[in-house]
């Protein structure tokens, strides 16, 4: 019998891979990350291009600015910026969107969280667009050599995935022979996608909290499932293809946010594959509290004698002792039932593909 071995993505991963901003940096670095060029004409800036592309980004810190005080400053600030980049120096833990979206939760304010929902998504799509540009190669990014590796693994152990990214950086490949099944059921399917998407033999990528890249009908429930050349403008302008008039909506599920029931299936599937695997790679992924539904279900799910690994990133060689100290305290106290060693590996995605351990 194969032997499974489930891999787990979070963020880490795809910052690791494509630049694409951690939790503490979305929608924060929004413009130092995607910045457009501004035409100077006669020694003053012409912003109105940028300010475009940036209108719910303008509408966001006007938002945090009238939820934090410290922050009133932030509209002003935003319109003085001229042709320099807007670098944000006093972003505290409190003012990442994780618990700015708490916040609006508890005050039922559905605008605020669109908002936020939408600006999600534009940094992710834009940021990837650039991603794309740079590396043009799909096999030279740290998603492409993932893909290689399992691929060629595939004689010894057979590799599923669970994802909690929304972006698509990890997709299929024509160059690799490589295709992934997101085992959603669609509806529709962009029909320059159908040709290549889940294609023979795929392997299992199964995303917990939705995707860029999948679409639901709020009047119908019809799930689309679109190319995974996005922009951020892609969240607006997609109409439902049972002709009910209505816009799609991102499948996207934001921290806090309750989960529809059309995702369930996915998180039993994923609970299967975590049982009967022989080993679980995490990659970029910390658990944090509020994604208690997550933690619930590794604990209930990862057998005591599961060999565990960790990929995490560390800065400077010096803390290297006491990262590893608090990675294994921490996966102790989350996962109990754990018999086996844990296995860390401190030299992040990269280190990891080159089998650094260490
Ligand atoms: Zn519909």
């Amino acid at each position: 019998m194969i032997k499974k071995h489930v891999y787990v993505l979070g963020a880490g991963a795809s910052a690791a891979s494509a630049r694409l901003p951690l939790g503490r940096e979305l929608v924060w670095n929004y413009h130092v990350d995607c910045p457009s060029m501004v035409q100077i004409n006669n020694g003053i800036p012409d912003l109105s291009k940028q300010n475009e592309k940036f209108v719910n980004f303008r509408e966001f810190l006007e938002m945090t600015a009238s939820m934090f005080h410290e922050l009133n400053y932030l509209p002003q600030k935003w319109d003085d910026r001229g042709s320099t980049m807007f670098f944000l120096s006093n972003i505290g833990k409190k003012h990442y969107i994780d618990e700015m979206l708490w916040i609006l939760y508890q005050r039922d304010d559905h605008d605020g969280i669109e908002l936020v929902r939408k600006l999600i998504f534009e940094h992710l799509a834009e940021t990837s667009l650039l991603a794309a540009n740079i590396h043009r190669l799909y096999m030279d990014t740290l998603y492409g050599k993932f893909t290689k590796k399992i691929m060629m693994q595939r004689q010894e152990e057979e590799a599923s995935i669970i994802s909690f990214n929304f972006d698509v950086l990890l997709h299929e490949d024509i160059d690799l022979e490589s295709c992934f099944d997101y085992r959603m059921k669609f509806d529709w399917i962009d029909p320059n996608r159908d040709k290549i998407y889940a294609r023979s033999n795929p392997i299992k990528l199964i995303k917990l909290n939705g995707s860029l890249d999948w679409g639901i009908c709020p009047s119908c429930d019809k799930i689309h499932l679109y190319h995974t050349h996005l922009f951020g403008s892609f969240y607006n302008n997609k109409e439902c293809t049972s002709r009910c008039n209505s816009s799609i909506q991102p499948f996207i599920v934001i921290p806090h946010e309750r989960y529809k029931e059309i995702i369930d299936p996915l998180w039993i599937l994923a609970e299967e594959e975590l049982k009967s695997a022989y080993k679980v790679t995490v990659i970029g992924y910390s658990f944090p509290e509020y994604d208690k539904k997550v933690i619930d279900l590794f604990a209930s799910a990862l057998t005591s004698d599961v060999l565990l690994e960790v990929v995490t990133h560390c800065e400077g060689y010096e803390h290297k002792d006491r990262t590893r100290a608090t990675t294994n305290l921490k996966y102790k106290r989350l996962f109990p039932a754990l018999e086996n060693k844990i296995n860390i590996c401190l030299n992040g995605f990269q280190g990891y593909l080159n089998n650094e351990f260490g």
